[in-house]
């Protein structure tokens, strides 16, 4: 057995066989043949596999998120039939007399580029799909299990690296826990592994050898046991049926109020990052969602996500949580959070880039998309918006135009929309030291320690090297969450937290004390932080 350590991302035990997961983009070998019609029948097969894999998911992602969203999957199971490129792949192989694998990736480079020196914007955005569909046939020819969104059973995966948009398209059911050698604590992967409630760890030298192994995940000390035997694997087992019943024990705290022993009432909402996470939320009884991270929308896709299926997806959120707040933080892509068919510029200070806000003001058609979106939806239950990487009230003043000029356009067309709240992150210094300036603008605050931290303290939070020294707890973040609540309050705006630190069980009775309105953390943290507020007394 070999005993690994690194850092924990998530306390949690798990047991399983490992996948050791390559990234698709890896080389694709040439190979001469001379046998080409056995290498076009092995492509044959392979693309029947591909459309049956579509359609497969297709049919998941109807019911979890609905047709529009789905309709991606569809879309592919198209383009893998499309006439032009089955043609070309054949041609390749027969003329130069090479492997499949080999003719599907010349052919899936060459389409996409063609795609992407369109002028059409929709055209444009097919270069990734193209880029997909060949990944995943090149998968099924190689025999690589490794796409995460494919998982055949419960397992591991171990991989030097998961970037969010690999994670979120995992299927969560099979995902039983994750090992990175790279990526910090502090990046948004981990941060959906949290979400997810799926122990991880990070910092662990990993091996290929590996793949098909036993292993057991020790999220409470950060280690990772190789080829586990019995007696190790019975131990943790034990783990493991503790932590359900310690689990069960914080079951008798739903339904009951976010209250302090002398009274004061705090808003105990939870973060998400996809439709499928509400039913967490549900099951762990917050009294709303206080960050619905969009953006995931988007690194789910291969393109912008348009009106409907955003619609969609606020609506469907909107309506489970039956009335309880839902507030959907626009689009905060950039930094470490990519989409390909954005076409981003390779940045070499991404965090304090191009990004988040400063993207939208400039696309306003994107922008203008999704807030149509998220006020149509609003009139299906309690939504409010709030606009990420804030620094200036001249920002905040045209965000407020362009959603009124939406809100006049959608009343033009004759179309509903409820009344929603206006908020912003306060998750840079700039922000916080106007933020008596900005609270005249909104109706609440939400603070973003992850990048409060990151921006106060200069630690890039997606450094590795820095994550012991990335220190929330610094007495500067910690006055600048004291100042945005005591600036926030004197113009009449809620202040919350929903960065990471919000489910810091050492720092729930300081936050109570400084005069927090709501907390929104993990939904996994919100019956453990239930606890803490129902045992504070003020005096
Ligand atoms: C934050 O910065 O604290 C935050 C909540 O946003 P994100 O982690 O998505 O950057
Ligand atoms: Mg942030």
């Amino acid at each position: 057995m070999e005993k690994l350590t690194g850092k924990s991302i998530l306390k949690g035990i798990a047991i399983g066989k490992i996948l050791f997961y390559q990234k698709d983009e890896q080389a694709v070998k040439r190979v001469k043949t001379e046998d080409t019609k056995a290498e076009i029948e092995r492509y044959v097969n392979a693309r029947k596999e591909a459309v049956l894999q579509l359609n497969e998911l297709y049919k998941k992602a109807v019911k979890e998120v609905g047709e529009m969203n789905a309709a991606v999957f569809e879309v592919h199971a198209m383009m893998v039939e499309d006439g032009d490129y089955v043609d070309s792949i054949v041609n390749i192989i027969e003329t130069q007399q090479v492997n499949a694998e080999y003719a599907v990736a010349v052919t899936g480079d060459n389409f996409s580029k063609m795609f992407a020196e369109m002028d059409d914007d929709y055209f444009k955005a097919r270069a990734a799909d193209v880029k997909d569909i060949s990944e995943r046939i090149i998968n099924i020819l190689s025999g690589n299990k490794n796409s995460g969104n494919n998982l055949k059973e419960p397992v591991i995966i171990v991989a030097d690296d998961l970037a969010p948009s690999e994670t979120v398209q995992m299927d969560k059911e099979k995902l039983l826990a994750f090992v990175t050698e790279h990526g910090s604590s502090n990046s948004h992967t981990a941060i959906l592994a949290r979400t997810m409630n799926i122990p991880a760890l990070t910092g662990i030298s990993i091996s290929k050898e590996w793949d098909g192994k036993i292993a057991v995940l020790d999220g409470y000390t950060g280690t990772l046991y190789i080829d586990a035997g019995k007696d190790t694997i019975d131990k943790f087992k034990k783990r493991q049926d503790e932590d359900i019943k310690s689990r069960e024990l914080l079951q008798n705290l739903k339904g009951k109020e976010d209250i302090t022993l002398d009274g004061r009432k705090i808003k105990l909402y939870a973060n998400i990052g996809s439709v499928k996470d509400v039913a967490n939320v549900l099951a762990n009884d917050a009294a709303g969602i206080g960050l619905f991270r969009s953006e995931f929308l988007y690194l789910e896709t291969n393109d912008y996500p348009d009106e409907e299926s955003q619609f969609t997806a606020y609506k469907t959120v909107a309506e489970n949580m039956a009335g309880k707040k839902v507030i959907v933080r626009t689009l905060d892509i950039g930094a470490d959070k990519q989409a390909d068919y954005f076409n981003l510029d390779h940045e070499d200070n991404p965090a304090m880039g191009y990004r988040a806000i400063r993207i939208c003001l400039e696309r306003t058609d994107i922008f203008k998309t999704q807030l149509r979106a998220l006020l149509r939806a609003s009139a299906f239950g309690n939504i409010s918006i709030m606009f990420p990487m804030i620094i200036s009230v001249n920002e905040v003043k045209r965000i407020k135009e362009i959603v009124k000029s939406v809100k006049a356009e959608l009343s033009q067309e004759g179309i509903p929309y409820g009344d929603t709240e206006l908020g912003i992150m306060i998750e840079t210094p700039a922000a916080v030291m106007i933020s008596d300036l900005l609270a005249q603008e909104v109706d609440f605050f939400s603070i973003g320690t992850n990048d409060l931290t990151q921006y106060t303290l200069a630690i890039d939070r997606q450094n590795m090297k820095l994550d012991n020294i990335y220190d929330s707890h610094h007495p500067a973040v910690l006055r600048m969450i004291q100042m945005t609540v005591e600036n926030g309050h004197k113009h009449g705006c809620w202040v919350g937290i929903c960065g990471e630190l919000g489910a810091d069980t050492e720092l729930t009775e300081d936050f109570v004390r400084m005069g927090i309105d709501e907390l929104s953390v993990s939904p996994s943290f919100v019956l453990p932080i239930r606890k803490i507020i129902r045992n504070i007394k003020m005096e």
